[in-house]
C-alpha cells in the first residue's frame, strides 16, 4: 500500500476551513493509502507559546480529527513529539542543506519579516518537515499550494542525500494537492483563520454557527433582494459546493441568478446542509469528550506504529552516514 504523510499544527478544535481543504481529503485518503497523520507540536514551538496552552490545544486537535474522521484502526495518528526519530533526522538532513535554500523560502521570508529576533527553529522549518516525510517513506504529501514550495525543498534534500549517501534510498515524495479550492473565511476576504476571526469552528453548535453564517459577506455587487446575483464570486456558494449534494447546488445557481430567493433563504438551506455533516462529527467529539482515554490510546498507538517505521528508517541512515 502507498504511504501518505500528513501534519497538521496543534492549534486546537478544527474550523471548517482546516477540515475541507485538508482534513476531509485525508480521511477519504487513508482507506487507500497507509496514513501516517501527524500533529507536529515540534513544528509550533518556533513562535511563543504557554505549555498549558499548547497540551490544550494539542488535545484539541486529536479530538477534533478522530471526530471529523480519522480512524486510528486505520490511520496511525500520533504527536510529533512521541517520536524523537523526527528532529534526529532533521539533524542529519541540517547538515546537508545550504543555508541559502533556505533563506530563499517564501515562507521564512514572510515571517522573519514580522519578527525583530528570528528564532533558528524558523529557518530549518522546512527542514524538520523533510524529516518528518522522509522518515516514513511517505509517497504522497496531500498539501495545499502555499506548500508546495517546502515539498519540493523536501525533494531536494532527499535527493542530495541520496546522491551522497545512498542513490535511490529516499524515494522522492509526490504532492497530491487538496481537491476543495481554498475556500475563503466569512468576511469573504481573506483565508479562513481563527486569529482573524473569519471562521466557523467544527464542533460549533447550529445557533452559533447560524449567528456568523447570518451576517456573512456574499455578492458584493447583489445589493437588493431583487438584484440577481452572480454566484460564482459568493464565498457561500462555494461552502454550499462543500456541504449541499449536487442537485442543491444547482438550485442554489438558479435561484441566485434569477433573485429568485435572497441571501438570507440561501444561507438557511446552506446552515441545513452542513448539520447533515456536522451533526455525526459532534457526537463522535461528546463521546471522545466523554472518554478522553480513547484519544490517549488512539494516540498511543499511533505513536508506537510510526515508531516500528522511524526506527528502521534510522538505523538505515545511521548505518549509512556512518554513525552506527
Ligand atoms: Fe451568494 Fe446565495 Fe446570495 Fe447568491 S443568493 S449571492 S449564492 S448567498
Amino acid at each position: 500500500m502507498p504511504r501518505i504523510f500528513s501534519g497538521i499544527q496543534p492549534s486546537g478544535e478544527l474550523h471548517i476551513g482546516n477540515y475541507l481543504g485538508a482534513v476531509k481529503n485525508w480521511v477519504a485518503l487513508q482507506r487507500e493509502f497507509e496514513s501516517f497523520i501527524c500533529i507536529v507540536n515540534y513544528h509550533a514551538i518556533t513562535i511563543p507559546y504557554e505549555p498549558a496552552d499548547l497540551k490544550r490545544r494539542t488535545h484539541e486537535m486529536a479530538v477534533s480529527l478522530l471526530a471529523a474522521g480519522i480512524d486510528p484502526n486505520t490511520a496511525a495518528l500520533f504527536l510529533q513529539s512521541a517520536v524523537p526519530e523526527h528532529t534526529e533526522l532533521q539533524w542529519l538532513f541540517n547538515a546537508i542543506t545550504p543555508l541559502g535554500e533556505l533563506e530563499r523560502q517564501t515562507q521564512f521570508k514572510e515571517k522573519s519579516s514580522r519578527l525583530e529576533s528570528v528564532p533558528a527553529g524558523i529557518l530549518n522549518y522546512p527542514v524538520l518537515q523533510a524529516a518528518d516525510i522522509l522518515l516514513y517513506h511517505a509517497d504522497i504529501v496531500p498539501v495545499g499550494e502555499d506548500q508546495v514550495q517546502h515539498l519540493e525543498l523536501s525533494r531536494e534534500i532527499a535527493r542530495r542525500w541520496n546522491a551522497r549517501f545512498g542513490e535511490g534510498y529516499f524515494a522522492e515524495p509526490q504532492a497530491r494537492l487538496t481537491p476543495t479550492r481554498r475556500i475563503l473565511g466569512l468576511d469573504g476576504q481573506a483565508k479562513m483563520s481563527k486569529s482573524i476571526g473569519n471562521t466557523v469552528a467544527l464542533l460549533e453548535e447550529p445557533a452559533a454557527i447560524w449567528e456568523k453564517l447570518r451576517p456573512a459577506v456574499t455578492d458584493p455587487a447583489r445589493v437588493r433582494r431583487t438584484d440577481p446575483g452572480n454566484p460564482d464570486v459568493c464565498n457561500i456558494f462555494q461552502l454550499h459546493k462543500a456541504f449541499s449534494d449536487a442537485a442543491t447546488v444547482a438550485h442554489v445557481d438558479a435561484q441566485c441568478r434569477s433573485a429568485g430567493w435572497g441571501c438570507i433563504d440561501c444561507k438557511k438551506v446552506l446552515a441545513a446542509s452542513m448539520e447533515i455533516e456536522l451533526v455525526p462529527i459532534r457526537a463522535r467529539a461528546a463521546e471522545l469528550a466523554a472518554k478522553p482515554n480513547l484519544v490517549t490510546e488512539a494516540l498511543g498507538d499511533g505513536a508506537a506504529r510510526a515508531r516500528t517505521v522511524a526506527k528502521v528508517t534510522m538505523a538505515e541512515v545511521r548505518e549509512r552516514m556512518g554513525l552506527d
